[in-house]
Order: C-alpha cells, then sequence, then structure tokens
C-alpha cells in the first residue's frame, strides 16, 4: 500500500502539468448569459477530457438547458471514482467566470494566461481555475494508484456560479447528485496563509427605506417636512436599534457581530434651495445565522413608525434582497478534522473554522442540509482587474486536497 507522502511527491511532478493546464481551461472564455457570454459550452468540452486524462473513467455530463446560449445547453462535469461503500467525498468547483470589465485595464490579456513571477495571470485564475485543475491533480494522483477507494472520489465541474447558480449547483442537488452523508468541500473562498475554513455565512438582507415628507421653498421649511433630515436623524437610530437588539457576539464570525451599513442613497432635490420631499436610501445587513432577518424587518419598520409619528413623514421599509443562510456545518465533523489536518500537514498551518458575512455557493449544500466546508489558500484576487493564482498555491493545495482524498477515500496515513 503506498504511503500518503508519495501521493503528496507525485502532486509535485505535475507541477508544469497542471500550470498548462490551467493556462488551457483559462484560454476558452465561460460567461453566463447574463453577463454577456455564451456559456460553458466549450470548456467543459476541455474539462471533461481532462478529467479522463486524470484517470476518470466514471464521467458524466448534467446539461441543464438554456435557451439563452447558443448550444441552449449549461454543462455541468461529475467524475466519479465509486468506491466500495456508496459515501463520496466531493470537491465542488465552477467553470464560469465573471466578465474582463475595461479590457484596456489589463496587464496581462485576460484570455492569454501567463506566468509572471509565480503568478499564473489570467480570468478565472483564482476564481475558480485554481480549484478546479487542482481538484483533478490531486484526484489523479490517487486514480493512477488503480486501487478501489472505501468512499467514492467525486469531483463536480459546475456552470452558472457566478449568476445564480441554478444552472449548476441547484440543478445537481435537484438531480440527487449529492447523498446526505456524502463530504463535500467548496475551495472557493480563503485567505491569504490558508488559516480559514469557512463553516457559515451570515443571512444577506438588503433594505430599502423611503421617506415621503413635503418639499417646500427652503427659506420657509415649516411649510414642509424635510425628507432628508427625517432620514439621516433616522439611519443613525435605526442602527443603534439594531445592534442593540441583535447584538450577539460570534468570535468565530469575521467579523464578529451583525452589521447594518447605510450604504446606498438617492439624490434628494438637484437644486439647493428647495427642502427635498424624499429620501431613499439602503441599509445593507449581515445578520448572524441565529437570528431571523424577519425579526430585523420588523425592528426596522417598527423604527420607521417612530419617526412617522414624530416627522409627519411616511415611511416604507421594503426588502429589496434577501439570502437566508443555512445552518453552520458542524465543527466537530470527520470533513472538517480530516482538512484541518491535511493544512497542518501541508502547509503547517494551524486552519481555524470561521464565519463570514460574505455568499457563496456552500450556502446551497447547507440550506439543501449538508455540512460543506470553504477552503483554498487566495491572495483574493477574485474579479479584480489582472487576477491571478500562485504556482505554489495551486500545487500546495492540490497537496492539500490529495492528503484529505486519501486519508478519507483510501485510509491512508
Ligand atoms: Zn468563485
Amino acid at each position: 500500500m503506498p504511503s500518503l507522502d508519495e501521493v503528496i511527491s507525485t502532486v509535485e511532478t505535475y507541477r508544469n502539468d497542471m500550470v498548462d493546464a490551467l493556462t488551457e481551461l483559462l484560454r476558452v472564455p465561460a460567461i453566463g448569459p447574463e453577463n454577456g457570454g455564451e456559456g460553458e459550452f466549450e470548456r467543459a468540452r476541455f474539462v471533461r477530457e481532462l478529467a479522463e486524462r486524470c484517470g476518470f473513467e466514471d464521467i458524466e455530463m448534467y446539461d441543464a438547458l438554456d435557451e439563452r446560449v447558443r448550444l441552449r445547453l449549461r454543462p455541468n462535469v461529475v467524475a466519479r471514482k465509486k468506491g466500495q461503500t456508496d459515501q463520496t467525498v466531493w470537491i465542488v468547483s465552477h467553470m464560469d467566470t465573471v466578465t474582463p470589465g475595461n479590457l484596456d485595464a489589463w496587464t496581462y490579456p485576460p484570455f492569454s494566461p501567463k506566468v509572471v513571477d509565480g503568478k499564473l495571470y489570467g480570468l478565472g485564475a483564482e476564481d475558480n481555475g485554481q480549484a478546479l485543475i487542482g481538484s483533478l491533480f490531486a484526484a489523479k494522483a490517487l486514480n493512477e494508484l488503480g486501487l478501489v477507494p472505501e468512499r467514492g472520489i467525486g469531483l463536480a465541474m459546475v456552470s452558472d456560479e457566478e449568476t445564480g447558480n441554478t444552472k449548476g449547483i441547484k440543478f445537481l442537488i435537484d438531480n440527487n447528485v449529492f447523498h446526505k452523508n456524502d463530504f463535500i468541500y467548496v475551495p472557493d473562498f480563503g485567505v491569504s496563509d490558508g488559516s480559514v475554513i469557512e463553516v457559515a455565512e451570515k443571512h444577506i438582507l438588503w433594505l430599502k427605506v423611503k421617506v415621503m415628507g413635503k418639499q417646500t421653498h427652503a427659506s420657509t421649511p415649516g411649510r414642509g417636512i424635510n425628507a432628508m433630515k427625517v432620514g439621516s436623524q433616522m439611519i443613525d437610530f435605526l442602527a443603534d436599534q439594531l445592534n442593540g437588539k441583535f447584538g450577539a457576539l460570534e468570535t468565530s464570525f469575521l467579523p464578529p457581530t451583525c452589521t447594518f451599513e447605510p450604504t446606498k442613497r438617492l439624490q434628494t432635490v438637484g437644486n439647493v434651495n428647495t427642502v427635498p420631499g424624499e429620501d431613499t436610501f439602503w441599509i445593507d445587513s449581515r445578520i448572524l445565522p441565529q437570528y431571523n432577518p424577519d425579526d430585523v424587518l420588523e425592528t426596522a419598520r417598527g423604527v420607521a413608525r417612530i419617526f412617522e409619528e414624530r416627522s409627519g413623514a411616511r415611511i416604507s421599509v421594503d426588502v429589496e434582497q434577501i439570502n437566508r443562510s443555512g445552518p453552520p456545518s458542524s465543527t466537530e465533523s470527520i470533513a472538517l478534522m480530516t482538512l484541518a489536518s491535511a493544512i497542518k500537514k501541508i502547509k503547517g498551518v494551524d486552519a481555524a473554522p470561521r464565519g463570514i458575512g460574505g455568499g457563496t455557493c456552500a450556502n446551497l449544500f447547507r440550506l439543501a442540509g449538508y455540512d460543506a466546508y470553504v477552503w483554498q489558500t487566495v491572495d483574493e484576487m477574485a474579479h479584480s482587474v489582472n487576477e491571478y493564482c500562485r504556482v505554489d498555491n495551486l500545487v500546495e493545495d492540490a497537496k492539500v486536497y490529495a492528503t484529505v482524498l486519501g486519508s478519507l477515500c483510501l485510509s491512508m496515513g
């Protein structure tokens, strides 16, 4: 029986092949129709072929119909190595990217990947090419041993992560690709030293507040109701009320509290000598999972009623967007402990489970009743001009995932 250390050395020998594969992957655009692209079809063909080259014999395409793209398909590549049990260890990555934005701003053309000073530049290099290529080569090192694993190895390389997931992860969940006792890793968020394993997310609630006062001449403010003044007083009071009522401190979260931030505001009047009759602003709320976003909405509406009575203005509070978070993934699971010890073994880093305020597609798994763990090592260049991934991170993360797969699927010590 080969050892884990041999598998890890094998991954190291793939270094150049991984760089070549990531370079080839990024040359083929994979932008969703919402962003004006033709989808992932061409890239999926390459991914499927690469999965074959990485030793997968059982590769299934889960194609979601989408009339908006030329070939009417949004492909999902599911590569599996069956195990002796029906339990599978999954690594989920996504093929699609956002648009490059302003092409002139890129020093290295987004679709002509290039390695400079140990960094591979290109659109989608970090998000999510690093994980996709890394997981394929991690699995290759194990597949080449020619053993039948105890637990199966599964790679899901999906479409539509950047624009809603309905043709990607949601489609696979609805098609029962994953089973309740499977292990699920989603390497689509991380920090630069690899010390954070994301296990939970906050609810995201965007509130739109509209204050309707009474417009009048600024020289006679008493004849009107200054909506901007009411709105401004309310913003501060509202934040105090929300922070007081939903004030729990969860040190496992970054940051450790709920946050209620006024962000966007519409212009009131175009001239200086008019008292504005309308003021519209938005609050971006990130709510710890133990709270119900409905209670935040109700509290905000209660504050609005106080200010209505106080000012005579009418105030509406509406939900612009809500993303409920699923329950946090267990921090006591074999899946988490195996990942943490693999990170320690390969990188010498003590990684801790954390919650974040941002949203990742792991939440879809949590909402569907699965524990999902999000980890990778990145400089957080996703969606940036001159996006890159460090070649060392590509290779070291692949070793971490090879260690996870080796430990869980082949009981290697
Ligand atoms: Zn991503």
